[in-house]
């Protein structure tokens, strides 16, 4: 025996890792807890951004605002790499994860183009593709029984592929940034968020026409089964 269900009200375990069901066992995701580890590093370093903000908007510092640039980035990498190893994502993590890059990044490049106005155009198309776009497609995953959009590839792979896996990652949210540091370019850094915000709309569209799910299953593939329109 063993193996199948896990107790109370119909809990599975699919086998899926990143399906809800698949934490099943003791805390379900129906009762998600806030206090985890990595919940703990998302504050943190959202606090040390704000703080390096903080400091930079006061004393006028671009290396502080780097600094703080740099905090969010290591930070981030930092919290989800700690909820993957450790086994402790949750839905209520991504959500805060996400949240908390948005404030990161608005801080953090609202204060620069205050003080470097030719980077206003570029950052612009950054923001919107950032805040908006962006913020919608990664809050997605909850329309599936899904732990965070790291594996939205159960749903759909393409959507996946283009803004989860470790490439797009590291694309999509340093790329542009890193251009302009680099180059200063106002048109190289422009065109390259103009990219970046055409690959997001192509996603957006992409789940637009994806059928959701009338009931979250635990298992973000056997969501599948239970769209709308689909009797059982
Ligand atoms: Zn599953």
């Amino acid at each position: 025996m063993s193996v199948s269900a896990a107790g109370s009200s119909g809990a599975l375990c699919c086998g899926h890792r990143g399906c809800t069901a698949a934490v099943s066992s003791s805390a379900s995701a129906s009762a998600e807890q806030w206090g985890t580890w990595p919940n703990v590093v998302t504050a943190i370093r959202t606090i040390a951004t704000m703080v390096a903000w903080a400091v930079a908007v006061t004393i006028g510092s671009d290396v502080w605002l780097l600094a703080a640039l740099l905090c969010y980035w290591v930070g981030d990498i930092a919290d989800g790499l700690l909820a993957r190893v450790t086994h402790r994502e949750t839905r209520t993590g991504a959500v805060l994860d996400v949240l908390a890059d948005r404030l990161s990044v608005c801080l953090v490049v609202v204060s620069y183009v205050s003080t470097h106005p030719s980077a206003a155009l570029p950052a612009a198309v950054f923001l919107g593709q950032f805040v908006v776009l962006d913020a919608y497609l990664t809050l997605a995953f909850i329309r599936w029984s899904l732990l965070s959009p790291n594996y939205f590839g159960l749903v759909d792979a393409t959507v996946y592929r283009l803004n989860w896996s470790p490439p797009a990652k590291a694309t999509n949210t340093g790329a542009v940034v890193l251009l302009w540091l680099v180059t200063g370019s106002t048109l190289a850094a422009t065109l390259l968020a103009t990219v970046v915000l055409g690959v997001k709309s192509y996603s957006a569209l992409r789940i637009a026409r994806l059928p959701i799910p009338q009931a979250l299953s635990g298992c973000a593939v056997l969501d599948a089964t239970n769209l709308a329109g689909a009797s059982t």
